[in-house]
């Protein structure tokens, strides 16, 4: 992976000294303790996720150091450290006070560039945070903070960009909105801007990448992100400490306001006639106002009227489901930043079964790249398959082709016998093409081999039976769900 797809808050290892390299040789004590902390954060996080979340995604940390009461732990990629950021924030919060103390912090490592002799040119370091932080009150030891431009804390996450956001046909009005946007906060067209899809399709990144852009483009706007909930978090904690006249001044000093999530103002009748006075002063004097729904305005329910009016004053846009040829875009842009070249099968098999949003895709990818770079496996489609389907540590080679007939037999409750007759009804064909194509799947035999084990059938029935599974996973729930169940059956034998 080369440096420069790395976004800005990553510190690059170059600071770390040749000193600092021998001292760390020499204190490599230093690395049993924190391999013996580590090991019990572990324990901890074990009893907290299921097992399949474990393996994925905390089985492939490594403790590295523990010094100045930071654990530095190893992670495969920046993408993974993000995302277990994103999904496990609390819990290892949690874990990581409970083992080193409440002024313990964590840092990852990533694994740039595992062939560098260099030990330190293939590791970046990128400290633990989260954006926002929980709430205004809480300050957070654990999360090293990066240093924001001026003192303003804009709660923008800088690894969203435009440069890193895919853009496409659904994604198209939103997308050049916010572009629009960011080069002329107030005056455009787009006063409010609000983007509503159903999740994982993009309104965060598109929403930070614009607060970003216009952070860099325009040094004295101050630009703050937000949510519906800690906006009446805050509202309703300056009540209560009599602090409603800082609370308001401090929201009409604003000059680009991003407010996330504004279906969570359902409800909320004092908070919103708050922020229905805000909506207005800062609107009234040219400033930006960017919102975000997961559902279209007029679907909110419980939401000031006066409020939703506004909306038609600027632009509503939504973003829809990536189409097939998004959904390779976005993967072939994805694996690129992460430094990894994917086979084209790869990305079509991932694009055709994974569809219902970006966020599960970035997963998919997340867990293919972890699986290859930490378990040594080769890059194909069996490695696809497994993580597309959520298997984890099966032992392709054990398994015998009667292994598979016997539990797809007794799975569909059609006899042996049946599977490698001649009949051609549904149900018995089904079990018999699902067989061949587990067979397929998880041994190492041959089409023709594997044609010979179902009553002598040739390669190319193997092969047509193996298409119409291939097929049925994608358009047949029910099948789907067979496979699935299988699978998980033989990952258990
Ligand atoms: P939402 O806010 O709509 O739930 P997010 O913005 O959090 O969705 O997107 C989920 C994940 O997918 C994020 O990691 C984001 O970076 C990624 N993502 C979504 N859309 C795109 C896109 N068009 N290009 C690149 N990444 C995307
Ligand atoms: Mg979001």
């Amino acid at each position: 992976m080369s440096k420069q797809n790395l976004d800005a808050e990553v510190l690059f290892s170059q600071d770390v000294t040749e000193k600092e390299n021998v001292k760390q040789i020499l204190n490599s004590n230093e690395d049993q303790v924190a391999h013996s902390y580590w090991n019990k954060c572990l324990q901890i996080i074990k009893d907290n996720v299921n097992t399949q979340v474990f393996k994925t995604w905390f089985e492939p940390i490594t403790a590295l150091k523990y010094t100045d009461n930071k654990l530095t732990v190893k992670v495969p990629s920046q993408f993974f450290c993000e995302w277990i950021e994103e999904h496990f924030y609390p819990l290892l919060q949690k874990t990581i006070f409970q083992v080193l103390g409440e002024n313990a912090k964590l840092q990852y490592q990533v694994v740039v560039d595992e062939n560098s002799d260099n030990l330190h040119s293939r590791m970046i370091k990128v400290p633990a945070f989260k954006y926002p932080p929980a709430s205004n009150q809480i300050q957070l030891p654990f999360a090293d903070m990066p240093s924001l431009p001026e003192s303003f804390p804009t709660y923008l996450n800088p690894r969203y960009t435009f440069d890193n956001f895919v853009k496409g046909e659904s994604n198209q009005l939103a997308s050049s909105a916010a572009l629009a946007v960011c080069k002329n906060p107030g005056t455009t067209r787009y006063n409010p801007l609000v983007l509503y899809s159903e999740t994982g399709l993009g309104k965060t990144h598109l929403v930070q990448a614009l607060g970003n852009a216009i952070v860099r483009r325009y040094k004295n706007l101050r630009v703050l992100y937000t949510t519906s909930e800690r906006f009446t978090m805050e509202f309703v904690n300056s009540i209560q400490n009599n602090k409603q006249n800082e609370f308001t001044n401090f929201y009409r000093s604003i000059d680009v306001l991003i407010v996330e999530d504004i279906q969570f103002f359902s409800g909320k009748e004092k908070t919103q006639d708050n922020f229905f006075h805000t909506f207005n002063a800062l609107h009234q004097a040219g400033k930006q106002l960017v919102l975000t729904s997961d559902k279209p305005p007029k679907e909110l329910v419980d939401v000031d009227e006066r409020l939703l009016s506004r909306f038609h004053w600027g632009l509503i846009a939504d973003i829809q489901p990536p189409d097939y040829e998004m959904r390779m875009a976005i993967l072939k842009k994805k694996s690129e930043d992460e430094g990894i070249e994917l086979p084209p099968e790869i990305v079509d098999y991932i694009a055709r079964h994974v569809k219902n949003n970006v966020r599960e895709l970035e997963g998919t990818l997340v867990r293919l790249i972890a699986k290859y770079t930490f378990d040594n496996r080769e890059m194909n489609l069996d490695l696809a398959k497994e993580v597309v389907f959520g298997i984890t540590n099966f032992e392709p080679k054990q398994l015998t082709v009667d292994d598979i007939k016997e539990m797809v037999s007794k799975y569909f409750k059609v006899p042996e016998e049946l599977i490698v007759s001649k009949t051609r009804k549904h149900e018995v064909a089904l079990a018999r093409q699902m067989a061949m194509y587990l067979t397929k799947q998880f041994t190492q035999l041959s089409l023709k081999t594997i044609g010979s084990h179902f009553g002598n059938r040739d390669h190319s029935t193997v092969l047509h039976s193996c298409q119409m599974i291939d097929n049925y996973l994608v358009t047949d729930r029910s099948v789907k769900q067979s496979y699935e169940n299988l699978v998980q059956k033989i990952k258990h034998e």
